[in-house]
């Protein structure tokens, strides 16, 4: 079946993926290949702008680009591979920074957040962010971004640039990206608090051990009123039963429901019931992951593939934006 477009999206790499990852976009990666022409990116450039130690950022690709694979990113229909492995990005990034007014940049919200988060490392790739992404999205010709309604402002600016640029050199050769709303969840961490997230150590990793997993889920924190097995809860304010309604059958989402309100259900149980869940939802992914990760080279394969089918498409953009601009 011809497929509708061509879907660009791009995840720094940040190593092995948890839950949060893994409901806020891999999940939506996978789906989306079933209608169109997918191009994921590991951002590696982008994560040079606030991490400083590099140690890790080759394991750190790997890790995740197994996670992705294991996951159900289909690498033979969908372009898998490192931001870096294209050069040409960061020549039309070069020419699309001559297009942005700087005001505008320095401007932008998430600039400013960034200023507070690393007031020591205020570098220029921080304020020249939204240009390498814009370089990301157009250089592979991508007419659909799905992003999240936050996200939706950087796209509106990429759609910016692009025009900025077709107007100044009289071509239309970048394509504007449309937005594709995606409704992406919030998932918390286990203190149910924050976001869930690595660096703030409240995360469930896809692979980790049903053991692991266990004792991770029985960390989670609960409606704070149950401080006694006989206290009634309320599972609608506790993050044990928003996962269970993402993981569980829908029997064990609704006996949650009516025994934690009349506490016929102790948080221990109600947890060791969704660990189970979880663990046999994971089930599959793990085994992938592990049958991927017997086979040495395999990630460095799929990423050397992805990167010559990206570079082609990235050439021919290349060859087309310098003749526009009139490069010599
Ligand atoms: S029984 Fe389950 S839903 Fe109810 S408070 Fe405890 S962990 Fe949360």
């Amino acid at each position: 079946m011809p497929k509708k477009g061509r879907v660009f999206s791009g995840a720094r790499p940040t190593g092995r993926q948890h839950l949060g990852n893994y409901l806020g976009a891999i999940k939506n990666y996978v789906a989306l290949q079933a209608d169109y022409e997918c191009v994921y990116c590991i951002v590696d450039l982008h994560a040079l702008t606030t991490i400083e130690d590099t140690e890790n950022l080759k394991q750190n690709t790997n890790e995740m680009a197994l996670d992705w694979l294991a996951a159900g990113i289909r690498p033979d229909e969908s372009i898998m591979f490192v931001q870096s492995h294209v050069p040409e990005v960061t020549e039309l990034h070069t020419i699309l920074s001559m297009v942005t007014p700087l005001g505008k940049l320095t401007e932008l919200p998430t600039f400013k957040e960034k200023i507070r988060q690393q007031p020591d490392n205020v570098n220029y790739g921080l304020v020249g962010y939204p240009v390498l992404m814009t370089a990301d999205i157009v250089l592979y010709k991508s007419n659909l971004v799905p992003v999240g309604i936050d996200q939706a402002p950087h796209l509106e600016f990429a759609r910016e640039i692009v025009r900025s640029f077709n107007y100044r050199y009289r071509t239309h050769v970048l394509i504007e990206p449309q937005i594709k709303m995606t409704e992406v969840p919030k998932v918390l961490g286990i203190d149910g608090k924050e976001k869930m997230s690595k660096s703030l150590n409240n995360h469930i990793e896809l692979a980790a051990t049903p053991e692991e997993t266990r004792k991770r889920v029985l960390e989670m924190f609960t409606d704070p009123a149950r401080v006694k097995r006989t206290d009634p809860g309320n599972p609608d304010i506790c993050n044990v039963f928003t996962m269970h309604k993402v993981f569980s059958p829908q029997a064990d989402v609704d006996m949650v429901n009516v025994e934690c309100r009349r506490a016929g259900i102790s948080c221990v149980e109600c947890k060791t019931l969704y660990a189970t869940n979880l663990n046999q939802h994971l089930g599959p992914f793990r085994a992938k992951r592990a049958e991927l990760a017997a086979m040495p080279g395999t990630v460095e394969e799929v990423l050397d593939d992805g990167a010559q089918r990206a570079r082609k498409i990235a050439r021919k953009t290349m060859e087309e934006v310098r003749a526009a601009v009139g490069l010599p």
